[in-house]
């Protein structure tokens, strides 16, 4: 069992790997290809003139590879917190348990603000979370392929009255504390009590279900040492609010696993 898993192999995980990996920590990093770089022409990183963002991505890579870093190409599908203080990573078939958890997944995918008022006080982006509290009432859902076809499978194991509303027919929602009513562009208005989000399953919805406290923009609340809000989580990179450049990915990177060399070395 590795000590500590990393996930996201742009700036912000590669850099936590690296400084894990070199204070002798069992890190494995785990990453689906793709990161923000890809996107961008650098002009402002120090020591490269002009680069273009892809190279400076597969350099990041070459590095994990150089140093020996375990890695596993996948897609992080659910983070499950154990009785035991342990952490289970699943990725496609395969389960890994650590000790220390570094996300770096790059930036929150942004929620429709006509829906943000209303996450977790009705609206949810997580049938298995939310879907038992409607069980055998009508669950309403709303999003577009592929994303809607396996929510309803999902939200069809609570209930028979699946309603399916079309995204742009939704004007805004309403409600004093929580989901009263959906107002449609036509000006009609339907009750409802739950709205279910069918988007890709990113970033956010994992730490959705872990239940880390995040803010209004999705970011993921952390403190000093980009420690999260749940035991031995860290956030780093552009998950977090603030300057979101290649610099401080790196260093919240770097922080987070030297926080983390220091507790497991304490611990040891
Ligand atoms: C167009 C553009 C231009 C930019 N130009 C500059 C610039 O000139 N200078 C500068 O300093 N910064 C620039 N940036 C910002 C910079 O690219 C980011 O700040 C930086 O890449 C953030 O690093 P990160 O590691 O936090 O996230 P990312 O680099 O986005 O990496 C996220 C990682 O998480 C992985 N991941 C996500 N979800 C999962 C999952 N469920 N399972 C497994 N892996 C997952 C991804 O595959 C990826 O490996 C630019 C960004 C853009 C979009």
């Amino acid at each position: 069992m590795p000590q500590v898993i990393v996930i996201g192999n742009g700036p912000a995980g590669v850099s936590a790997s690296i400084y894990l990996k070199r204070a002798n920590i069992d890190v494995l990093n785990i990453s689906m290809n793709g990161s923000s770089l890809l996107k961008a022409k650098i002009e402002n990183y120090y020591g490269y003139v002009d680069v273009d963002g892809k190279k400076l991505y597969e350099n990041g890579i070459k590095q994990l590879n150089d140093l020996a870093v375990s890695t596993i190409n996948g897609f992080v599908q659910k983070i499950e917190y154990l009785d035991n203080g342990k952490l289970r990573i699943f990725v496609s078939d395969k389960e890994y348990e650590t000790d220390y958890l570094v996300l770096a997944l790059g930036s929150p995918l942004k929620i429709n603000s006509k829906y943000k008022d209303y996450l977790g006080r009705g609206v949810s982006i997580c049938a298995h979370c939310d879907a038992p509290l409607y069980r055998g009432k009508e669950i309403n859902v709303t999003g577009s392929e592929p994303y809607l076809s396996d929510m309803i499978k999902e939200l069809s194991l609570y209930s028979d009255n699946i309603c399916r509303i079309k995204e742009d027919d939704i004007q805004r929602l309403e409600g004093e504390f929580s989901l009263e009513r959906i107002v449609y562009n036509d000006g009609t208005i339907k009750n409802i009590n739950n709205l279910f989000l069918a988007i890709p399953v990113s970033g956010n919805r994992l730490y959705y279900e872990l239940g880390l406290m995040v803010d209004d923009n999705g970011y993921i609340d952390v403190d000093e040492k980009y420690r999260s809000t749940i035991k031995n989580i860290y956030a780093v990179g552009d998950m977090i609010s603030g300057i979101h450049q290649i610099s401080s990915a790196v260093y919240s990177g770097m922080i987070a696993a030297l926080d983390i060399v220091k507790g497991v070395r304490k611990s040891a």
